[in-house]
């Protein structure tokens, strides 16, 4: 049975999910030339309100995204997040969702190229609850696949085609019995994991990638640059070396499917104690007070959508 939920929107209306089907000589298909996001909603203690998070926020990287392919759509930003807000209420989940919308080259070309072709958006959606266990702490391996750099496949954004690149290094590490890849990029610098951007603790401060890493420009990492600025915890975006991933007091994946999850272990070396720390478990705390609805100064980064 299909994880999809019940309705999709698809060609410009809201279907059912199953009728939501392209050909198998689509431009994006067969190239990867379409762009994606990843939003997560989720069920308000209330029950009846699905909070999704900053939305606008996805959509701009996702229409950033469409435009570094050349994507030429008829919805602007505000379309985009109704049509995404419609979907929530068709669909009105009583659980956890993950939404994905995609902007793909929908024709039915065979020249590998831009422009040309006709774009179109689609909208889904799946029941996700954790995707990975937070209740322990992740074991990483430092991938022998490199990060695809800006100037071969443009890693700040989400474009399907890069995810060749992601699908290489978890493969990697799920085969030799690690639960995600960190991959370097062609300096040798620390880059990010499959699917989730990473920091790590040293002394107190957090550290991350800055988005000329050729990281994705992950919208969950720049919640937490904010959340532990004012929290009074120091920030530093700059590079990290690989070594300095072996002596981190603290190092933690983040994104919108793992959200928050610490890091037991880098390449068989435990990271601390091997166990969650303090600043990581602070940090998760105020993302999940957040997005469950609780008591929180961030409530604008919630789109709350009642659901009859
Ligand atoms: N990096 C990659 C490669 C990803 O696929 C994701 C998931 N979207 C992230 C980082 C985290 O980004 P975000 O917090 O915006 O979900």
């Amino acid at each position: 049975t299909s994880p999809l939920l019940q309705y999709a929107f698809f060609e410009g209306e809201f279907v059912p999910s199953d009728q939501a089907k392209v050909s198998i000589a689509t431009h994006a298909l067969q190239y990867g030339t379409g762009a994606f996001g990843g939003i997560r909603g989720y069920l308000d203690n209330d029950g009846r309100t699905i909070n999704i998070f900053r939305l606008s926020d996805h959509v701009q990287r996702l229409l950033h995204s469409g435009r570094l392919l050349r994507a030429e759509l008829p919805y602007s930003a505000d379309d985009v997040c109704g049509i995404i807000t419609d979907l929530v209420r068709r669909n009105a989940p009583r659980h956890n969702v993950y939404i994905r919308p995609f902007i793909y080259k929908a024709s039915l070309q065979l020249v590998p190229r831009l422009t040309g072709l006709k774009d179109e958006l689609a909208v889904y959606m799946i029941p996700l609850d954790d995707y990975l266990d937070l209740s322990k702490p992740v074991r990483l391996m430092v991938s022998s696949w490199q990060r695809i750099e800006d100037n071969i496949i443009p890693s700040r954004g989400k474009v399907t085609g890069g995810y060749i690149n992601s699908a290489l290094a978890k493969d990697q590490a799920a085969e030799a019995g690690y639960d995600d890849a960190l991959m370097l990029n062609e300096h040798g610098e620390v880059a990010e994991a499959s699917g989730a951007n990473l920091f790590i603790v040293r002394n107190g401060t957090l550290v991350t990638s800055p988005v000329t890493s050729d990281i994705l420009e992950g919208i969950t990492r720049r919640s937490i640059v904010e959340f532990a600025r004012d929290a009074g915890i120091p920030v530093e975006e700059r590079s990290i070396d690989r070594s300095e991933l072996y002596i981190a007091d603290e190092a933690f994946l983040c994104g919108t499917g793992v959200q928050i999850a610490a890091v037991g272990s880098i390449d068989g070396r435990p990271i601390g104690d091997g166990q969650r720390g303090p600043i990581t478990e602070k940090l998760q705390d105020i993302f999940f007070t957040l997005v469950r609805g609780g008591d929180s100064p961030y409530r604008h980064y919630l789109t709350r959508v009642p659901i009859e």
